[in-house]
């Protein structure tokens, strides 16, 4: 099975929608291919994100007082002449709650639709605290050498990414590996500042055109992201927002 057919086939995969011989097809092919079972964690890592309590919205208390009390005196009248109708009882009862789930639907909620920036600095947030997690998931090659990460990726990428140590300016390399974020493989490069690890997201940019860093602040992690030489950077970690905007300097810099 293609690298491709099993990307597409990875969200019919998450809900359980495909049947046992492709469930099997697709879970061989990310036994053997790292790009792919990335994509499938970042993929169960976005839905539980999803599931948060955040992004959802209850009703407010008032309106459903006014509901529920709107019922009970709907309840009260019906009883007393009950003898002839009690057959509209149920309907206003329906009514209610279809007023109740128009508001839930049409509610407008500014920003419960996540940008395509949220969602990527979510899935970064994800992926780097992923990578944290186990020593073995930090990096797929561990070296300080940029000569040997930067060929690392070589027929593993369809783009060549900028790979740079900067030891001497107290950010030593420690190594790269393969990760699917915004639908696509790309490099991540793990630096090192004392205790702190960063992760350096690379892939070629759409536009070419140059964009500044944008710094953002996320469950306690700092990311910057920026476009330099028709490459998309996205730099996050528990670092100070201080030193994090050093060493994205010192990228753009080796550039
Ligand atoms: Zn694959």
């Amino acid at each position: 099975m293609s690298c491709q057919t099993t990307q597409e086939l990875i969200h019919p995969y998450v809900d359980g929608e495909l049947d046992l011989a492709r469930s099997l097809e697709v879970e061989q092919h990310m036994q053997e291919c790292q790009v792919c079972a990335s994509a499938y964690r970042n993929q169960t890592a976005l839905r539980s994100a999803f599931k948060d309590s955040s992004l959802y919205h209850s009703a407010p208390e008032k309106l459903e007082k006014r509901i529920r009390s709107s019922l009970r005196r709907e309840a009260k009248s019906e009883a007393g002449r009950r003898s002839f109708g009690w057959r509209w009882l149920p309907a206003g009862a329906a009514l209610a709650f279809v007023l109740l789930m128009a508001f839930v639907i049409w509610r407008p909620v500014p920003g419960i639709r996540p940008s395509g920036d949220e969602l990527l600095a979510q899935e970064i947030v994800s992926n780097h605290v992923r990578s944290l997690q186990l020593e073995s998931h930090r990096a797929d090659v561990i070296s300080s050498d940029q000569h040997t990460v930067k060929p690392w990726f070589d027929g593993k990428l369809d783009f060549a990414p900028p790979v740079k140590d900067f030891s001497s300016q107290g950010f030593p390399l420690i190594g790269g590996r393969l990760e699917y974020l915004n639908n696509r493989a790309v490099a991540a490069l793990v630096y090192q500042r004392q205790k702190h690890y960063i992760n350096l997201y690379i892939w070629p940019a759409e536009q070419s055109n140059a964009a500044g860093e944008v710094a953002t602040k996320r469950q306690g992690y700092n990311l910057l992201h920026w476009t330099s030489s028709g490459m998309n950077y996205w730099a996050i970690s528990d670092l100070n927002g201080v030193e994090l905007h050093e060493f994205a300097r010192l990228v753009q810099e080796a550039q």
